[in-house]
């Protein structure tokens, strides 16, 4: 799945939300993030990120490691 990091704090853009096929972006607390389990990876979120917010988990950078777990976490359960 693609991840949201640090750089999405406070970002008012919502280009990604608009581009993503399956609808899976939903609030954190003041950012988006991803739905792990939703999204099926189609990569059309990361170029649109005005703020270079989205990486595909794998080439997360190490120091927002902890997104992954944010980004679970605030996913909701259904
Ligand atoms: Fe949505 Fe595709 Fe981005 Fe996943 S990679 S969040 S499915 S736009």
């Amino acid at each position: 799945a693609y991840v949201v990091a640090e750089p999405c704090i406070k970002c008012k853009y919502t280009d990604c939300v608009e581009v993503c096929p399956v609808n899976c972006f939903y609030e954190g607390a003041n950012f988006l993030v991803i739905h792990p389990d939703e999204c099926i990876d189609c990569g059309a979120c990361e170029p649109v990120c005005p703020t270079k917010a989205i990486f595909p988990e794998s080439e997360l950078p190490k120091e927002w490691k902890e997104y992954q777990k944010i980004n679970a976490d605030y996913a909701p359960k259904w």
